[in-house]
């Protein structure tokens, strides 16, 4: 009898054709070739060391300009290149002082394109105001960001330590390191929040930066929280603004730019905000299922086809006046109109341990800090659509989850509770959070049951928030921009403000927060943007607030 060859299913390759060929394309204009050094050791982190391995293959199967070579950890280059690591991957050792500690997977993955084109072309592209700052720093800067692979906020913080890395190799050291793969390192950091930066062994940066509040940490060695740009920014004349690149902001920016607005996006944190960093989005219409990145990425890749969008910048000012000016940490717009779509931030407890065990333990994205917990008993609070949704993503990553919830009841989606219940996840109903304890990290929580009026102390490594958002309206009450009593941007039911020419729309002006509303809002918005600067209201007879005033 012929026995019958049994079929191995044909592996996925990593890059889609679309992306490699795009690729193939990028590099085969570069005009460097780069020489990549793989430092592995057999039984140490293996899969992280065939995961980097697969990604160099798919890589050298686009271009001849890779040159990479894979040694022991033992070998003497090691040891030259004082690679303690597996697996360590030095990259364009000969002119840059770049290494991954960890593998490129996930989010990283981009990462990882980008830096090579970016050694590839020896080219930081870096802004002038950022450019000056760090070409003002005289000593070395050895530079730790840890990273993971499901941090939707990692990428563009890596991009920014990155460009100093290739601008200055004569002072930039660097390692990116993959918490997952390097948990003793993350420990001995105690790094449990991604992305963080340490600089000479100094914290300077938790969470994702704009390219110039990056450099100015890096040059003083601590944590800045502004940037201002000096005189000689660049000036650029637009009609439209928008403030935030989230669905409000990303949908705003195609309708505007249809509309035939010159049109650019300015976004100082992570393109998609808020969503990028959901675990999972349900009933986008058309999309029953999806995680929050993957539709961020369709809408980004959208607005990109029509609007001008630039992530890592932050709008610092706006001057109102025709021509509104519009000053950012990168140049100054003179346009006709802003769009503030500024979303929302995450709202914090409020308790004693929270912001001081923030990055120790406190978390408020389970998405990005998740993977650090895994086998580890960590307490989710909140009982919202978001607490549950996060809850049952940090079950499936294997992190052993507690809800605890002020109430009898979850406020959550029926569906969601059935998922609850289904995976076994412990609620503690009536459970407030007094304090968060722990020296250097969390070691416990103290809770009170509103009920029986008991307190109680419960050990776990982490406190993920999920409370619910407050909205972003620091810029907009800086402009003078009006607030409902709820503390919402205040706009007619054409989305004006009280200051001519300053639109809002999305979670900024309240009202239901779905992602669907915002984006609905964006466009409303930027088309009656589009009908007032053809006929601008402001220097016809038509009052303010000509459309009817709708409290959030
Ligand atoms: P949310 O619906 O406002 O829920 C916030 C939760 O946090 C509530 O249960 C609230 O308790 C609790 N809370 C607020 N302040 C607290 C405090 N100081 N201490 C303890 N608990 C506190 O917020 P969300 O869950 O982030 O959801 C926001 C919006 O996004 C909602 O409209 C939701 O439907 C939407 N969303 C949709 C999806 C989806 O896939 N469709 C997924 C996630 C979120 P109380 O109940 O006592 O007020």
């Amino acid at each position: 009898m012929v026995k019958k060859k049994k079929v191995e299913p044909k592996k996925k390759p990593l890059l889609d054709k679309k992306t490699a060929d795009l690729l193939g394309l990028i590099f085969e204009k570069m005009p460097h070739r780069i020489e990549l050094l793989l430092f592995t050791s057999p039984g140490r982190n293996e899969p992280y060391s065939a995961a980097i391995r697969e990604m160099i293959r798919s890589v050298e199967t686009l271009t001849d300009k890779i040159d990479w070579r894979e040694y022991d950890l033992a070998h003497e280059l090691a040891v030259k290149h004082q690679a303690q690591q597996s697996p360590t991957l030095l990259l364009d050792p000969e002119h840059t002082h770049l290494r991954w500690l960890g593998a490129p997977i996930g989010h990283e993955a981009e990462s990882f394109l980008k830096s090579l084109i970016m050694i590839g072309h020896r080219n930081a592209n870096l802004g002038k105001q950022s450019l000056k700052v760090l070409n003002s720093i005289e000593e070395p800067r050895r530079i730790k960001i840890f990273v993971s692979p499901t941090c939707p906020y990692c990428p563009q913080q890596i991009m920014n330590a990155l460009k100093a890395a290739v601008e200055r190799p004569d002072l930039i050291f660097l390692e990116i390191i993959d918490v997952q793969a390097m948990a003793e390192l993350a420990e001995k950091y105690q790094a449990f929040s991604t992305p963080t930066v340490y600089a000479n062994e100094k914290l300077i940066a938790r969470g994702a930066q704009s390219e110039e509040l990056f450099m100015a940490s890096l040059k003083k060695l601590e944590e800045e929280a502004i940037f201002i740009p000096d005189n000689e920014a660049e000036e650029i004349q637009v009609d439209l603004v928008v403030v935030g690149a989230g669905p409000a902001g990303l949908s705003a920016g195609i309708y505007a730019a249809r509309s035939g607005l010159r049109a650019v996006v300015v976004e100082k944190g992570v393109l998609g905000g808020q969503v990028a960093a959901t675990p999972l989005v349900e009933n986008y219409p058309g999309i029953p299922q999806i995680g929050g990145k993957a539709l961020v990425d369709i809408m980004v890749a959208h607005a990109l086809e029509y609007a001008n969008v630039f992530p890592g910048e932050e709008v610092m000012e706006i001057k109102p006046g025709q021509p509104l000016v519009v000053s950012t940490s990168r140049r100054r717009f003179l346009t006709r109109a802003v769009l503030l779509a500024s979303g929302a931030v995450y709202r914090r407890l409020g308790v004693p341990g929270e912001d001081r065990l923030f990055g120790r333990g406190v978390s408020y994205c389970s998405t990005c800090d998740g993977p650090l917990f895994k086998k580890r008993k960590v307490l989710m609070v909140g009982g919202g659509d978001s607490a549950v949704t996060e809850a049952l993503h940090l079950h499936q990553i294997g992190v052993g989850v507690t809800l605890a919830h002020r109430r009898d009841t979850l406020r959550a989606q029926a569906q969601l509770k059935d998922s609850l219940r289904t995976a076994k996840i412990p609620v503690l109903f009536n459970t407030e959070i007094r304090e968060i304890r722990g020296e250097d990290r969390v070691k416990e929580v103290e809770l009170f049951n509103n009920l029986t009026e008991i307190t109680e102390v419960l050990a776990v490594d982490g406190v993920f928030v999920s409370v619910g958002y407050s909205p972003a309206v620091e810029l907009a009450l800086r402009t003078g921009v009006e607030l409902t009593e709820d503390g919402y941007i205040k706009k007619d039911s054409r989305h004006r403000t009280n200051i001519p020419g300053i639109y809002s729309a999305g979670d900024v002006e309240g009202g239901y927060k779905q992602i669907v509303i915002a984006a609905g809002q964006g466009s409303e918005a930027a088309l009656a943007i589009f009908e007032d600067l053809v006929n601008p209201y402001w220097v016809s007879d038509q009052p303010f607030g000509s459309g009817k005033i709708i409290e959030a």
